[in-house]
Order: structure tokens, then sequence, then C-alpha cells
């Protein structure tokens, strides 16, 4: 390939058509929505656009040529998909299942195994076309529910790449998206991305709840963490090209049409509505509002027409054209029970409709009715406002189409109401002038200013590095650079002190906190840190005095149990217990408060150690969960106000505790002994560990593991894998 891509654009359809006809191979560009908003994008960075050409072909001489032709004329590189694949990958999984089932149709969902592997296998195709194509540095920006898989296969063989995914259509509740028995795959394989984006904060919002629910994964501000990276997952309304739209409406050609249309419906009203023929658009439903309102308002016969629009699609498929059938018919039993010479009520045209003549019906239409059942965002209802610069015409959309987030001054309709449809319909046919621009200006002045440029370009800036905003405390992240500055420290020093925390640090969360014991790789790593004289290593845990004694009795470390509370020196054969001011018998007057909130969670659970008290949500319901902490912290706070007893929120869990045990307090016997330290690192990932990071000297190593926020360690290590890799450096492996 001639020219270095920067920009990887990954879509199942190329925005060209391939087509054989009698006269040879013809070349049709799409004129879709992203096509269209990636064309200015073309013109400041280096593009490919990789998908399938629309074509199969078998030929190698033919193949050739097409992939010549598009690359040369169009920037775009064909992928010749396996057509035993092909059908089950997009009719089946694609279409049959991920298509109704996230636009709220699981009656219409089928699960089948097959389609599901032939999607990962064509997906695996799209990886393999990458690898041939990308080069370090290049941005991936991939679309769509065709490619879910893509992310994740393309992250495990290009750890680096920068990796960003658009879903257009909804992201179900987390409820519907359960019921597909791949979900977790789905979620991984999305997870791959570096940045993650919808159309409406609300698919956002189900997304990240179906990965806290389905993975256990949180969320913090729309960062996801999985392993050792970070995942954002942001909102981006895709928007349309205003200017394209006022420009058209000037033009001769469009000026005709609306003179064309203006003479055949003379002064009656327009109503219009303009949609692909697919079940999600709710067509049947809209008929029988307008069949109520026709029924309901005898005035207005004869003075309105509606103008239905039907884009044909899949039209190969039974079910579409059994809903074909149904509109068909709904279409003849209104215009039969309604119609009267000289006046059809419906003029349903099933039909794609050039640009010129589509923005002509949009300028005509005193009304825009817009109801799909649901709908990813709906460019129709932003068009037909694009279409009236000046402000005037009605759009009534339905609240269940992901336009609905940024058009609220539109009237906003349930589409499954035919009452609320037909008055909305009353209301937009009487509406003022000064009403319709009170309503449509803010929209396209909105409309204006995020338009489909902006889009493509906030989603891309989203993908870049983020910028810490100064004021922020966040630690240094530590890189190899940083790394190896502290490896030369640690092997030219010969007193080192190494207070490590165990969970969180060591080993990742378990869903159950007796799974997260040692491996044999952590075991054998700590006894060789512990062996090296020069070292004193502190095992430094939240943990009961059972539980570490159990799991690291054996390698012969310092042992601080219960955040400060008890602790072992090796050789010693008894823990000893941290005295504190605390009144004996204080968890026997806050264990009733403590088991009613164990009663009322389920899942969470009380848990007793010498110096505290600790109640664990995370295998609760997380909502629950969090409500249910709020409440027992307010809880605590009343009743322990002015007793030497303190409460503390970790991670899922709360705690009180005597004041004046902690992990500070415990590091300090270390800090503060005969020995002088000459390299010292402490690392922890919770707000129990930041006592300890705070009582740091200066020159100290404290290293917080996980995403940047604010803490009292220096620097930061992405998660327990960077750690365990520290380690390994550490002993020299
Ligand atoms: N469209 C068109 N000609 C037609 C009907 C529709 O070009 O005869 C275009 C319309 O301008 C819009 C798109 O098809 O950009 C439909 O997009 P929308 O988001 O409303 O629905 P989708 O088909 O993507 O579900």
């Amino acid at each position: 390939m001639g020219k270095d891509p920067k920009l990887i654009v990954v879509s199942n359809r190329l925005p060209v058509e391939v087509v054989r006809t009698e006269d040879g191979l013809k070349y049709h560009p799409a004129a879709g929505g992203l096509a269209t908003s990636l064309q200015s994008v073309r013109k400041q960075r280096d593009m490919v656009w990789l998908g399938w050409p629309g074509i199969h072909v078998w030929d190698d001489k033919e193949r050739k040529e097409i992939e010549r032709r598009l690359l040369k004329e169009y920037e775009s590189v064909p992928l010749f998909l396996p057509p035993s694949d092909f059908d089950l990958y997009y009719e089946g999984f694609s279409n049959g299942t991920i298509w109704p089932l996230f636009h709220y149709f699981p009656q219409n969902a089928h699960y089948e195994a097959r389609e599901w592997s032939a999607y990962k296998a064509i997906n695996a195709v799209f990886r393999d076309k990458i690898l041939e194509i990308a080069r370090p540095g290049d941005l991936l920006w991939i679309h769509d529910y065709h490619l879910m898989m893509l992310p994740e296969l393309v992250r495990e063989a290009l750890p680096e790449a920068k990796i960003g995914f658009f879903l257009h259509i909804p992201f179900p509740s987390s409820e519907l998206f359960r019921m597909l028995p791949w979900r977790e795959e789905i979620l991984r394989g999305l997870l791959g991305s570096d940045l993650i984006g919808f159309h409406s904060h609300g698919y956002a919002r189900h997304f990240l709840s179906s990965l806290l629910r389905l993975l256990g994964l949180e969320q913090e501000f729309g960062r996801v963490i999985t392993g050792d990276r970070v995942v954002k997952v942001d909102t981006f309304p895709i928007g349309v090209d205003v200017g394209r739209f006022e420009t058209a409406m000037g033009t001769k050609a469009v000026q005709k049409e609306l003179a064309d249309l203006e003479d055949q419906t003379r002064d009656r009203k327009i109503v219009l509505t303009v949609d692909r023929l697919d079940f999600t658009k709710g067509i049947v439903e809209r008929l029988e509002s307008f069949d109520h309102f026709l029924s309901e308002n005898p005035d207005w016969h004869r003075r309105v027409t509606l103008i239905s629009l039907a884009v044909p699609s899949r039209t190969g498929v039974p079910e579409y054209q059994a809903l074909k059938k149904e509109v068909d018919e709904a279409v003849g039993r209104i215009n039969g029970r309604y119609g009267r010479p000289g006046w059809v009520p419906i003029w349903y045209m099933y039909r794609f409709l050039p640009f010129d003549r589509l923005v002509a019906l949009y300028g005509a239409a005193d009304v825009a009715l817009v109801t799909p059942l649901r709908d990813g965002m709906n460019l129709v209802a932003k068009e037909y406002l694009a279409a009236h610069p000046d402000g005037t015409g009605v759009l009534i959309l339905s609240e269940t189409a992901g336009a609905a987030e940024e058009l609220g001054e539109a009237l906003i309709v349930n589409p499954h109401d035919t009452e609320q449809i037909s008055e909305a319909l009353l209301h937009a046919l009487t509406m003022s002038e000064s009403e319709q621009m009170a309503r449509n200006l803010p929209m396209l002045a909105r409309l204006r200013r995020y338009d489909v440029v902006r889009w493509a370009e906030d989603f891309l800036g989203g993908l870049e590095p983020e910028i810490a905003p100064a004021k922020q405390q966040v630690q240094v992240r530590l890189d190899e650079a940083g790394l190896e500055l502290l490896l030369e420290a640690y092997r030219s020093t010969n007193r080192r002190l190494l207070l490590l925390d165990y969970d969180g640090t060591m080993v990742p969360f378990a869903a159950r906190p007796e799974e997260a014991a040692p491996d044999e790789e952590l075991l054998t790593l700590l006894v060789r840190l512990v062996k090296d004289k020069k070292n004193t290593v502190v095992i430094i845990s939240g943990r009961d005095l059972e539980t570490l004694q159990d799991w690291l009795g054996e390698i012969g470390a310092d042992l601080v149990a219960e955040h400060g509370a008890q602790i072992r020196r090796p050789g010693d054969t008894k823990w000893t217990r941290q005295t504190t001011e605390a009144p004996d018998g204080w968890k026997g007057e806050l264990r009733p408060l403590l088991e009613l909130y164990v009663d009322r969670t389920p899942g969470s659970m009380l848990e007793e150690k010498t110096a505290s008290m600790a109640w664990h949500y995370r295998r609760a319901e997380p909502d629950l969960g969090d409500l249910r902490a709020k409440q027992l912290m307010e809880n605590l706070e009343g009743v322990i106000a002015n007793t030497p007893l303190v409460i503390m929120q970790g991670s899922k869990v709360v705690e009180v505790k005597e004041s004046g045990i902690g992990k500070g307090r415990a590091a300090l016997r270390w800090l503060d002994s005969d020995t002088i330290y000459d390299f010292i690192l402490a690392t922890g990932d919770d707000v129990t560990d930041e006592e300890m990071f705070e009582v740091m000297p200066d020159g100290a190593w404290s290293i917080r593991i996980g995403v940047d926020r604010r803490s009292a360690a220096k620097y930061s290590l992405r998660g327990t894998s960077a750690f365990r890799s520290m380690l390994r450096s550490l002993v020299g492996d």
C-alpha cells in the first residue's frame, strides 16, 4: 500500500457497493450518515476504510481489479468474506439475534450456536485483514453490532493498538441483554477497545450496568478497569450535515419538486413519515394512530394527507415480507374507510428516494411523524429539522428513539400510545408558527453546533491520551523507565523494607474473599524476596489473622493482619494484639445493627476481627449494596460519635474499627525502629493503604495499584499483573 494509513475505519459494509451488471462491475458510493460524516475526516487525516464490498467474488483476477479500484478511487480496502459463513453471520447472528434483542424485540431473536460460531469466525477474518494493513501507531475505528468481537481479537494480537468502537444501535437494558447466551463473550469482545461510544447516555448506562452485573466490573465516571487497562465509555450522538439540507432547499431541483407537491396536495396539510421497512420502526402502530386520529377528528378529513415513505429493507427475509403485507393491508384499510373522491388519506410509497426528492418531501411536510418503537438514533428526525432552516414545521418524536435525548423540544410521544399520538397530531396541525419556531430554533442551533463533523472529531479526540487536570493530585505512572530507576535503587541498597498489601495488590479481588488465595508463583516470589537477607518483607493486610496465617504463615515474612490490629514477626509463635482505648464489649453493642443490614441485603455478610467488624457487600446486588452502605454509614455515624471507634469505607466493605489501629501506625513500627532502611517500598490499592502512604518518608517508593486517582502515593501501577511483573524483576527474573 502506497500510503501509510493513520485511521483505519472498519465496518461490515464499505461506503461503496460493487454491483455486477450486464455491462460489468459498477461502483455505487453510499450516502449514509457514517459515510458523509467521515468525508470531512478524510480530508484531515490519512484514512482507509475496511469492509465488505457487497459482493462475493471467486475469480482472483476480478478480486485484484476490485481491490485496485476501490483503493485508488475510494480509499477503501475490500474484504471478501467467506460465503459459507456469511449468511450465518449476517442474516443469522447479526440481524436475527443482536438486531431484534438490542431493539427490545426478544421474541423475534433466535439463538443458534452455529450462527454465533460464524459470527466469531467472520470477526476473525476482519482481524486478519487488519493485521495485514495496520502499522504501529494507527488508529482503528470499528463500527457497529456486526463486529462486537473484533476489538478483543485485535487487542490480543496487537496489545498496544488504539481501538475505538462505536455502536450505532441501542444497547438494551441489562435485563434484556442478559438473555443472550454469549453475553459475557460479547462484553469482553467490546472491552478490547480503548473507547466505546454510544448515541445516547441511556445506552452507555445500560452497557455499564451490564458490565457490573455480568462481569462485576465497576465504573468511575465512565472509565472501566479491566485487567491492567482502562476502557472509556462515552456518549457521542451522531449529527447531520445541516448545511447540506439548507443548501439543497434553495436549489432549482428541490424547488421544482416542492412546487409539484404543492400542486398535488393544494391547501391540505402534509404529515410525513420516512422509514426503512423494519419492525423496529413502529409503522403499523403509527398507521393505527392515524386511523384513530381520523376517526376522532372528522373535521380534518380532506384537510390532511399522510405521505408515508417506506424504504425496502431485507426483502428476502420472510418476517420482512410479512411486515410489508401487514403495512400494505393497513394502508388499504384506512384509505378504503376514509377516502373520498379527490382525497386519499395516505399516499404510500414503497421505494428509496434520491436525496433531492427526499429533501423536497421534508420541506413540504407540515409535520414529521417519527415514531419508531426503538431506534439507535433516527436521522430522519434531525434531517427534517435541518430542511426547515427558518424553524417552521412540527416534529413528533418517539421517546424511544436515541434522538429524543437531544430533541426535547419536539412533541415527544410514547410510540405505543395511540391516543397520545393522535392528540399530538392534532396539536401539531393546529400549532401556531411562533410556537413552531420557539420549539425548533433551539434544536436547530444544537444540530448546527454538534453536526456530523463534530461527532467524528469528538470521538477521535476521545481516543487521544487523556491529560489530567493540573490541580488533581494524580500519581506518576511507573513506566518502563521509572521501573528501571526503582530496580537500580533496589539493587544498590542493603537494608530494604518492603511493605506489601495483599488483596487488590498481589491478587485481584475475587467474588468470595476465600477464593483469593495466593497461587504458586506468588508464594515462590515472596519466599525468594524474604530469603534475600537485605530485605525485610512485611505483608500488611486487612485480612483476619487466621487467613493470613494459613496462606502466608510459612513464607517467613512479617505479617500484619486486620489493618494493624495483629502483628506477627518471623519466629514468633503468637500474634501480638495492638492495644487501643476502645472499651471492651463495643462489638456486642454494634452487632445487632450490623446484622440488621446483613438481613436486609441479600449476599452481604458480617466479618468480625480483633479490633473491627466489617460488613461486606461485594456479592450483593450492586445498586442495593451501595444504597445500604450509605444508610449503614449514616446509622453508624450517629451511634459511634464520641467513641474511640472510626468508620472506614473500603472496596465494597464498611468497617468499624478501633481508632489508633491502621496500616499507618502499623508501618511506623518498622519505620521508627532502630534499623535505618535505605530502600522503602510501600504498595497498596485502597483507602486503608492511604494511611500507610501518608507516613512514608521522602525518598520512599510508594505505589498505588490501580488507575490514577487522588492518592498520597507518589506512583501508580496499572493493576495486579503489573505489580506481579515488578516482583519478578525484583527477584531478578
Ligand atoms: N433515506 C434516503 N432515501 C429515502 C429514505 C431515507 O436517503 O428514500 C435516508 C435518510 O435520509 C436517512 C437514512 O436514510 O439518512 C435513514 O436513517 P435513520 O437513522 O432514520 O434510520 P436507519 O435506516 O439507519 O435505521
